[in-house]
Order: C-alpha cells, then structure tokens, then sequence
C-alpha cells in the first residue's frame, strides 16, 4: 500500500515541502516527469519546487508506456548524473504514474524493464517516487502494478516495491482534461469496480473499496446532482478505491481483452475498455446497461470496426495475449475459464468490435 498521501484543493503548493526531507545532498536530483500537455502550461510548471540539478522530463502520453521507453529513460539519468537521483516523480495519467513507478524500480534493479514483467520478480527496493496523478480512473496511482508493453507481451511489473511512497492528490490538476478522456479514463475505474465486485477473488477488503468507488462513479457519471468542483474531488476519490478493491482482488473480462486490442492495435486503456466492455452484456449484464446510460447521457460515441481490417496473425496475437491474462480469466469466470473462453469465441468477440 501507499504509506503516504495528501489529498486537497490546492495540495500541489504542498510538493516542496514533501520532498525536502527526501533530498539526499545537492548532487543527487529530483527528477519530475510531467506529461508533455503541461509543456505550455506555466500556471502547473512554475509551481514545481526545483533546486540544484533538479530536472524535468516532458513525455508524451500519445503512446502508452513501453519497456525499453523506461530503459532509455533510466540510461538517460544514469549517464547525466553520477549520483542516483533523491527521487522520481510523476506527474501525469495513468502513462506518466506508470513510468514514474517503472524508472524507479530500474534505477535499482539490473537489466531491462521487459525481465520484471510479472509477479514479484523486483529484488531491490526502489529509488523514493511520487505520483501525482491529474486525470481520475486508472487506479494507478494507489495500484502494485506498472502497466508496460514489452518485446511479447503488454504486462505489469507486480511487486511490493511498485507502490508509490508518496501520493499527492490534488483535483484542481484534472480541471483541463477534454470530455471524451475524462469518460474514457473515469469508466476504467467504474469498469475496475464491475470487475472485482463480480470477480471469484472477492473479499471483505475489496468489495468494502470496490462499493464505495462504485458508488462515487454513480453520483458523478450518472446522478449528475455534483458540481464541477465537487464532481472532480470524487472522482479522485473513485480512482484511489478503485485501485485498492483491485489491489487486493483482479480485474476480468474487459480488461484480458483490451489487453489484447491495445498490444495490437495501440489502443489506449480507458478507451479500450469501453470499446469492449460495450459488448460485455453476457458477463456482466447490470454493469453494462448502467454503462450505456452512462455514455448515452455524456453523448460519448465510441469506434466501431476496430478489427475489421485485421489478419488471422492479427487476431492470433491478440488472442494470445489476451488468453496469457490467467488471473483476470480465473477472477472473472473461475478456475474452469478455459471452458467458456475458447480462441474462437474470442475472436468471434472481437469481431464484433
Ligand atoms: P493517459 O495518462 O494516457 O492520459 C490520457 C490523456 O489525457 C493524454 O492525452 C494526456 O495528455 C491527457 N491528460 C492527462 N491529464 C490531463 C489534464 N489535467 N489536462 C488535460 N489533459 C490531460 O491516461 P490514463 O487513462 O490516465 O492512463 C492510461 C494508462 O494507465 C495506460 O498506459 C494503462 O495501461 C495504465 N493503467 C495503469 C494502471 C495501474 O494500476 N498501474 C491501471 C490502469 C491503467
Ligand atoms: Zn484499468
């Protein structure tokens, strides 16, 4: 879990003196990770605390986080300083909080990210990170998990030294995010929520954080009673118990799939989830029929014929990884998954999609 975590309106003027206490001696740096969308944007970037040989690092987001991203990133820091930085931070969605987590573990850790892809195969503890998420749903910033794609597969790096040690929780960050990613990032959490409460890992933990986030993605994606204000603090809210009821428990059906769409096609998470879990009514029939109200009253219309154009080897791999997800199949339809989800009912799924 996250040892540490400020949450409130304004909490990001709070960043210099958090990080104080952390700063090794004045060679060894703090290093920020902004999304680039705040390149331009001197209203977030004057107010990050730098000193001494601090450095920030504007990325992309355009394509979610890749293994050897995360290996040139950390060469990058390697070869700029000769001390190992005071901290990461990250700043930024899902992408950004992901590779924050990444960089930090293999500043520690020998070799390449794409060897740590997994279930606990991280030795080293690693360098101090924060996060500082300005986008609500993945979970992300609270999760054991570091989403990357890699060589053969798109899988997390799952590990007790994965959680942040910092999280700083500020909604005001969200206020520029355009419509359709505010629902497509916030339905990754409502999905997060379907997914565990319906899942055969459930338990007292999960489901006490899986209701409660569920129940603060109805009151800002469907009630609609909240204002803007109100409205993002929930949503933040949503994001944090979301994470934490699949923490402790999986994921399911949405997610083994938009695995797949995403390691194929390039498909971003939130939207890939929405994409799929549109189509989910025989696994999760209440989910769904809130969902389609839900995108229905944000007028949100999402891409069709994703796959018309793919080949045999296309849905093969997108199969195969999607198939390779084992716990989220096992958590969705129990130990006996492979007796409902055959590679021909896969593919006759994505068809549709
Ligand atoms: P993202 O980080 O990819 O960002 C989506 C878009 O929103 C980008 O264009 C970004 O520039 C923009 N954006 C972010 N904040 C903004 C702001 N305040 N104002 C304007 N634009 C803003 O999106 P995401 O949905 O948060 O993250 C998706 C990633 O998270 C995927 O890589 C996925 O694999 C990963 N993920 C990780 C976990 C985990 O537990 N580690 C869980 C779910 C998803
Ligand atoms: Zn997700």
């Amino acid at each position: 879990m996250v040892p540490r975590v400020v949450f409130g309106r304004g909490s990001f003027d709070q960043l210099n003196e958090i990080l104080l206490p952390k700063r090794r001696n004045d060679k060894a740096p703090f290093i920020f990770l902004i999304d680039d969308v705040f390149e331009n944007n001197p209203e977030i970037i004057s107010r990050i605390p730098l000193i001494f040989d601090d450095q920030i690092i504007f990325i992309s987001s355009d394509t979610e986080p890749k293994t050897v991203q995360v290996d040139a990133l950390v060469s990058r820091i390697n070869e700029a300083f000769d001390e190992k930085p005071s901290g990461i931070i990250g700043i930024g969605g899902g992408t950004l909080l992901d590779l924050a987590k990444a960089v930090a573990i293999m500043l520690n850790n020998k070799g390449t990210a794409d060897q740590y892809q997994g279930w606990d195969l991280v030795k080293k503890d690693a360098v101090y990170h924060v996060g500082i998420p300005t986008i609500s749903g993945t979970g992300a910033e609270v999760s054991r998990t570091t989403v990357l794609t890699g060589p053969v597969m798109k899988l997390g790096i799952n590990s007790d030294y994965t959680p942040f040690d910092q999280v700083l929780l500020d909604p005001e960050l969200t206020a520029g995010v355009p419509k359709h990613q505010w629902f497509y990032t916030g339905m990754d959490c409502y999905i997060h929520c379907i997914e565990s409460l319906n899942g055969t890992y459930l338990n007292a933990f999960s489901q006490s954080y899986g209701e409660k986030s569920y129940e603060l993605c109805k009151e800002v994606f469907y009630d609609q009673s909240l204002d803007e204000e109100m409205s993002r603090d929930k949503l933040m809210m949503a994001s944090w118990h979301g994470g934490m009821s699949i923490a402790y428990s999986q994921v399911g059906v949405a997610h083994a799939m938009s695995y797949g769409l995403s390691y194929v096609l390039g498909t971003h998470h939130g939207e890939g989830n929405c994409i799929v879990f549109d189509h989910l009514e025989e696994f999760y029939p209440d989910g769904v029929k809130l969902f389609k109200a839900m995108k229905d009253i944000h007028e949100i219309e999402l891409a069709k014929g994703l796959c018309a154009a793919l080949t045999d080897a296309d849905f093969d791999t997108m199969i195969r990884v999607s198939m390779g997800m084992v716990p989220l199949w096992e958590n969705a339809l129990g130990k006996d998954w492979q007796q409902v989800i055959t590679p021909e009912k896969l593919r006759g799924m994505y068809e549709k999609m």
